[in-house]
């Protein structure tokens, strides 16, 4: 074991709570995405690609409505239990057994935390943007990750799938950053720097 991997050893040892971003960590998004792309009447697979473009731009993914030419949305979908990684729930619950607190965090509307705490998770806190009116990457948003796991922020974790909104900011806010190797942000920015810990799955 190298000085590295023991340094990352004790700050693994220091954690009592672990934040785990939403959308494409926990979530699988393509159920969602299907729906809005049949709700804005555009093919599924071109709604995915032009997805991929915008991410690989660096763009808001909001930015998919005007290049494809369409109106936004006017309704979500809902986040239902079945949308969930099949790792993720498995998690949540070891995580809980092994006495950990566990936080969810995200650039969510404000109906996902009413539902998220409705699907009977066994979590702490849910900390969404439409909730806190900032968005991620915001210093602020991690700031009150933080303050929300009530602990200093070397003893929380945080777990998310974007090296631009998830890993870079949440090691700025002094949290140990995970990068989530999985969905599409994940794999257009994995070549990024920035990442400091990364899983590719969460079992
Ligand atoms: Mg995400």
């Amino acid at each position: 074991m190298g000085a590295a991997d023991r340094a990352e050893g004790a700050r693994l040892g220091e954690l009592r709570t672990v934040v785990f971003d939403i959308g494409e960590t926990l979530v699988d998004e393509t159920r969602a995405w299907g729906l809005v792309a049949r709700a804005v009447g555009v093919p599924a697979l071109t709604l995915f690609a032009a997805l991929g473009v915008v991410i690989e731009r660096g763009e808001d993914h909001r930015q998919v409505w005007p290049l494809l030419g369409v109106d936004a949305p006017s309704v979500i979908p809902t986040i239902e239990r079945s949308d969930f990684y099949p790792d993720a729930i498995p998690t949540l619950e070891a995580l809980r057994r092994a006495g950990y607190g566990i936080g969810l965090a995200g650039n969510q509307p404000a109906q996902a935390s009413g539902e998220l705490r409705a699907l009977g998770l066994p979590v702490d806190f849910v900390v969404t943007s439409a909730g806190l009116g900032v968005r991620k990457p915001a210093p602020e948003f991690f700031a009150s990750v933080v303050a929300a796991a009530g602990l200093p922020a070397a003893q929380v974790a945080h777990v998310g799938d974007r090296v631009d909104n998830d890993v870079v900011p949440a090691a700025g806010a002094g949290m140990f950053s995970v990068f989530l190797i999985r969905g599409p942000w994940a794999h257009a920015q994995k070549s990024l720097p920035g990442a400091a810990t990364r899983w590719e799955s969460l079992g």
